[in-house]
Formats: C-alpha cells, sequence, structure tokens
C-alpha cells in the first residue's frame, strides 16, 4: 500500500498557548463506541493493513498483527550519525503498518488510534530514563505544532499522544518564523530551512531554572516529535531550548523513518 504523503505546507505560525493541545474530549470516548456499534454492522477494516479488525479487541480498530506490530522494541542512536551524546530513542519504524496507522491518526480522523499509538511512545520514554527511581519525573517538551495542522485536525498529535501516554507535556517551544515546506530538499536543505525557526520561553523556576542540564539531582529534559525523518526539526527544538541554557538529554519519537533515500513521508 502506497503510503500518501503527509501536510507539510502550513500556512502561519502558532504558539503553544495560542492553540487548544488536547483531544475534544468526547472524541476518545465516542470514537471506540461508534467503532463498536459500527463494527457489528459492517466491520471497518484495520487502517494499518486494511485486514478485518481484531474481534476480541473491536474498539481498537486493529487487526492483531497490527497490534502486535506496536509492541515492538524501543530502539536508540545518536541524533546525529556517529554522535551518541545526544540520543534519539524511537519506537516504531515509520513504515508499512506503523506509517499507515500514524497517519490514519494525524490525517484521516481516527482520532480512536491515540490510545493504541500512545503505547509504543510510552515505552520509549521508560527506555529513555535511567533506572533510579530517586530521579524526579522527566520534562517532557512536545515540538511545538502549526496552526494550519490544528485547524486542519481540531488536535495536536504529540501532545494527545504524551496525554493518552498518561504523561504531561510542557509547552517551552513555539515557532519564531514560519519555515518552507520541507518536501523535497535534502537533509541539508531541510537544517537549513529549520534554522532559528523555533524559539524557547524561559524556563519556569519550578521546573528547575536557572538550567536543566544532566545534572543526576535534576529532571531530565527531552524533546518529543511524532516521526523523525532527518532529524532537523529534533535538533532545531534541542538549540532553541540550549538558548535559554536547558540542556535537552535528547529526543524521544513514537517513529522512525529508516534513513534511505529521500522520499521519506514525513514532515522533519
Ligand atoms: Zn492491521
Amino acid at each position: 500500500m502506497t503510503i500518501p504523503l503527509l501536510h507539510t505546507s502550513p500556512t502561519s505560525v502558532a504558539s503553544p498557548a495560542a492553540l487548544p493541545t488536547e483531544l475534544p474530549t468526547a472524541l476518545p470516548t465516542v470514537f471506540p463506541l461508534v467503532a463498536r456499534v459500527l463494527g457489528c454492522l459492517l466491520p471497518i477494516p484495520c487502517p494499518g493493513c486494511a485486514r478485518p479488525p481484531d474481534p476480541r479487541r473491536p474498539a481498537s480498530g486493529l487487526c492483531s498483527t497490527c497490534r502486535r506490530v506496536l509492541s515492538g522494541q524501543v530502539a536508540r542512536r545518536g541524533l546525529l550519525p556517529g554522535q551518541e551524546s545526544v540520543p534519539l530513542w524511537w519506537a516504531l519504524a515509520y513504515r508499512d503498518a506503523p506509517a499507515r496507522l500514524i497517519l490514519s491518526f494525524k490525517n484521516h480522523d481516527r482520532v480512536d488510534l491515540c490510545r493504541a499509538l500512545a503505547d509504543p511512545l510510552a515505552r520509549a520514554i521508560r527506555a529513555a530514563q535511567p533506572r533510579e527511581s530517586a530521579l524526579p519525573p522527566p520534562i517532557l517538551v512536545p515540538v511545538p505544532g502549526r496552526a494550519a495542522g490544528f485547524r486542519r485536525r481540531g488536535y495536536h498529535p504529540v501532545v494527545s499522544l504524551l496525554r493518552a501516554a498518561g504523561q504531561r507535556p510542557r509547552h517551552l517551544l513555539s515557532w519564531a518564523r514560519e519555515p518552507g515546506d520541507q518536501l523535497g530538499l535534502s537533509i541539508a536543505e531541510r537544517a537549513h530551512n529549520l534554522r532559528h525557526a523555533m524559539r524557547a520561553r524561559p524556563v519556569p523556576a519550578r521546573l528547575g531554572s536557572p538550567s536543566l542540564t544532566h545534572d543526576a539531582n535534576l529532571a531530565s529534559v527531552w524533546v518529543v516529535d511524532d516521526v523523525c525523518t532527518t532529524g532537523a526539526t529534533l535538533r532545531e527544538a534541542i538549540r532553541a531550548l540550549s538558548a535559554q541554557g536547558v540542556v535537552a538529554a535528547g529526543a524521544l519519537v513514537l517513529a522512525r523513518a529508516p534513513r534511505r533515500g529521500a522520499s521519506n513521508p514525513s514532515r522533519n
């Protein structure tokens, strides 16, 4: 099945404060009910593979195979090739069924998939944390959403995923300017396109300012996005935080696109 391209042409810049960031509260409740009722009458194919949904879990909307795919192992590598000091953690490979499920959630009104997709993100968050139980919870900073995307969807996917994973996102980042369309750009061009496109708010004192660092006594700060392709968006987010004295421990994403060719269907 061909993976459709993500929307990559924002028309305006939005600050986190200007955007409602949660799913409309009724949707996660209503959607599974609707799916269950409709599933009894006319089974809706699994959006990951078009097979019939798992009859044991009809509310999930997924077939048993795609449910297993979402339970795969978390992986890690340096955000930049050969540079392990800033790690990138991800739960899924952004291709095949996982890519179709994420695109269905983001672009095709399948908000009922949010909970199923939040589970692998939660695993990546747990895997990235040091084992010491005395450490404070991590500070999870989502990549800022864009106004055009919010108008189209009615929610911010990354924030919704974090909340469904039981996390509290910290909205420290916003867009300083509107970057151009990333589609068709090389890795170097994408990085240039996003250069200084974000800004970070001054860190509230209650989060441990003046600086959040790798100090073992402080919470670690992680930038979070749904999909990583080249890492340009994540690196720009880390740079913007650094400009406010916040040293991010690394980045967490739900899915990472394999680095092969320039046709990866993602925005960053
Ligand atoms: Zn499936």
